[in-house]
C-alpha cells in the first residue's frame, strides 16, 4: 500500500459587509503561485464560477462518504484565519448547511436505500462531537457546568489504545437512528461550543472542533453464513484561527488562551512539515513525529499520519494578504503528506 496524499483543496470567500464598506479591495489575485487539488471561488454569487454549499459537498463531501462506506476512516479539516470562513465550510447556516449537516443527510439517505433494497444488511450510527480549547478537551454533547470551577467530567482525559490510538477517555457518544436525531445533538455541541470575541470577529470561535461520525456496517451472507462488518470514523474539524495572537491585539486571558491555542496549533505546523519532509535523525532512523506536543495532534494522529484518508481545506479572506500566504503556505506543506488508510473490516462465521 503506497498511501495516499492529504488532499488540500482552498476556498475563497465572499466579501464582508464591513469589508464592502471600507472598499477592500480583493487581493487574492496575486502572481504568487501554488497547486492545489482544487479550488473553491466562493468570492461573489454572481461568478459563473462562483462555488456554492451544495458544490463544495458534491465535488469533495461526497467522495469522502464514498470512502465511508468502503471501510476507510477519513478526516477534513479547515484551516484558516479567523473570519475565512471555516465554520461556513464545516457547518454553514440554517439556510446554507455546510459539509457537516450535509454529509448526515447523505448518509441516512443511503443507509435508507440500501435497507429498503438488502435485508441482510444493517447500519450502526453513532456520533461525538467535543473541542480542544486551551489545551483542554470538553465534550460539546454534555451542558457546561453553570459553576466553571466544577470539576467532574467536563474535561476529559486523553488515552492511547494499542489497537485504537489516541481517544478521549469518557467522551459521550451518541447512538443515533435518523437524520433529525444527529442533527439535533449537532446543534446542541455547536452551542455548547467556547465562543469568545476578539477584535477581529465577534463570533469567532478560539476552540478546534471535532465531530465524529461512527459508522458500522454489518452485512449477512445467508448462503455462507458468515457476518463481515465494516467500520469506518468519518472525522470533521473546524481549527481555531490560525493568525497569531498579537494581530487581535488580544489581551490578558484572551491572550492566555491564544497562546496555548497556538500550541496545538504551532504543533500542527510542526506535525505537517516533520511528515511533509521526513527527516533522518543522528541514529540513521526517521525523526519522530511530535503528535505527544499538543493534544490536538496526538488526538488527531491517525487523521494526519496514518489509517485515514485525509483532505484539508484552506480557507482564506479575499483582502487580507499576509495571512492569505501563510496559509497557501501551510496547504501546500500539506499536500505532501501521505497516509495509509486500509478497510476496516472483519469477518465472522
Ligand atoms: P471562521 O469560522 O473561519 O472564523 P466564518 O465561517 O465564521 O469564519 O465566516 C466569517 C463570515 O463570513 C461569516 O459571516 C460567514 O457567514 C461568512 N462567509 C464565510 N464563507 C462564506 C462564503 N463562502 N460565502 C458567503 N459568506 C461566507
Ligand atoms: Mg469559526
Amino acid at each position: 500500500n503506497a498511501g495516499a496524499n492529504v488532499k488540500v483543496v482552498v476556498r475563497v470567500r465572499a466579501f464582508l459587509p464591513r469589508e464592502i464598506q471600507r472598499n477592500a479591495s480583493c487581493l487574492v489575485l496575486e502572481e504568487k503561485s501554488f497547486t492545489f487539488d482544487r479550488s473553491y471561488w466562493s468570492h461573489s454569487p454572481s461568478s459563473p464560477h462562483y462555488a456554492s454549499q451544495s458544490h463544495v459537498y458534491d465535488t469533495l463531501g461526497e467522495e469522502f462518504l464514498d470512502h465511508n462506506f468502503e471501510g476507510y476512516h477519513t478526516c477534513i479539516f479547515a484551516y484558516g484565519q479567523t473570519g475565512s470562513g471555516k465554520s461556513y465550510t464545516m457547518m454553514g447556516t440554517p439556510t446554507q448547511p455546510g459539509l457537516i449537516p450535509r454529509t448526515c443527510e447523505d448518509l441516512f439517505e443511503r443507509i435508507h436505500e440500501a435497507q429498503s433494497e438488502m435485508p441482510n444488511i444493517s447500519y450502526k450510527v453513532k456520533v461525538s462531537y467535543f473541542e480542544v480549547y486551551n489545551e483542554h478537551v470538553r465534550d460539546l454533547l454534555v451542558a457546561p457546568p453553570t459553576n466553571p470551577t466544577a470539576a467532574g467530567p467536563y474535561y476529559l482525559k486523553i488515552r492511547e489504545s494499542p489497537t485504537e490510538g489516541p481517544y478521549v477517555k469518557d467522551l459521550t457518544e451518541v447512538p443515533v437512528g435518523s437524520l433529525d436525531e444527529i442533527l439535533r445533538l449537532m446543534r446542541t455541541g455547536d452551542g455548547n461550543r467556547t465562543v469568545a470575541s476578539t477584535k477581529m470577529n465577534d463570533t469567532s470561535s478560539r476552540s478546534h472542533a471535532v465531530f465524529t461520525i461512527m459508522l458500522k456496517q454489518i452485512y449477512h451472507d445467508f448462503e455462507t453464513d458468515q457476518t463481515t462488518e465494516r467500520s469506518s470514523r468519518i472525522r470533521l474539524v473546524d481549527l481555531a484561527g490560525s493568525e497569531r495572537a498579537k494581530s487581535t491585539e488580544a489581551t490578558g486571558v484572551r491572550l492566555r488562551e491564544g497562546s496555548n491555542i497556538n500550541k496545538s496549533l504551532t504543533t500542527l505546523g510542526r506535525v505537517i512539515a516533520a511528515l511533509a519532509d521526513p527527516k533522518k535523525n543522528n541514529r540513521g532512523g526517521t525523526s519522530v513525529v511530535p503528535y505527544r506536543d499538543s493534544i490536538l495532534t496526538w488526538l488527531l494522529k491517525d487523521s494526519l499520519g496514518g489509517n485515514s484518508k485525509t483532505a484539508m481545506i484552506a480557507c482564506v479572506s479575499p483582502s487580507d494578504y499576509e495571512e492569505t500566504l501563510s496559509t497557501l503556505r501551510y496547504a501546500d506543506q500539506a499536500k505532501r503528506i501521505r497516509t495509509q488508510a486500509v478497510v476496516n473490516q472483519d469477518s465472522m462465521s
